[in-house]
């Protein structure tokens, strides 16, 4: 509860972004803040457990921050799971609807050793889309998903149901 409080603190809601309507809740003072980021990302590891996962998955662009903090204090690696054409070599896609159109997100085939243990985090889970097909990749490219966490849930939005039986970490539920 402390710490869900300090997550809420230290973002920032900004109305109509990024089209009218939607609230759309900034981190960037979050990763700006070294205490509180420091705070964030231990959390994270405490949870699931240095010693519990072998690589971090991180979703462009705000999971990368999460990604490389969390495997910098572990030791770990990082892999990038990218929006689609920025991988130079072979990757495996997956997509996804979103309210308008779709999205893609790739990861590159031979990322992952048969059977690594794979922490996959983001920075927000909303829908879930981009969630299941992070997890989805990391899967198809060989990779073990040992664990999903986020820094802020949006409840409202239903994508822990999406993700279920996964279950998913989060440090504040809104
Ligand atoms: P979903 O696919 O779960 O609907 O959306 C989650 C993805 O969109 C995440 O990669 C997340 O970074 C981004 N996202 C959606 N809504 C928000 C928001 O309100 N704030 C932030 N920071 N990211 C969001």
């Amino acid at each position: 509860p402390e710490l869900a409080a300090v997550v809420a603190g230290a973002s920032i809601d900004v109305p109509d972004f990024p089209k009218p309507g939607v609230v759309f809740k900034d981190l960037m003072p979050l990763f700006a803040d070294g205490a509180v980021f420091r705070q964030v990302i231990d959390a994270i590891v405490t949870h699931h457990g240095a010693g519990s996962f072998d690589v971090v998955a991180g979703v462009e662009a705000r999971g990368f921050v999460v990604a490389a903090a969390i495997a910098y204090a572990t030791g770990t690696g990082v892999v990038p799971i990218r929006k689609a054409g920025k991988l130079p070599r072979k990757a495996l896609s997956a997509s996804y609807a979103l309210e308008y159109g779709e999205a893609t997100l790739e990861v590159h085939a031979d990322a992952f050793v048969a059977g690594q243990r794979v922490l996959v985090v983001d920075d927000v889970l909303a829908t879930g889309g981009t969630a299941a097909a992070a997890i989805d990749l990391v899967e198809r490219a060989g990779g073990t998903v040992v664990g999903f966490s986020v820094l802020m849930e949006l409840s409202f939005l239903d994508g822990r149901e999406r993700l279920a039986p996964r279950p998913v970490h989060t440090l504040l539920t809104v």
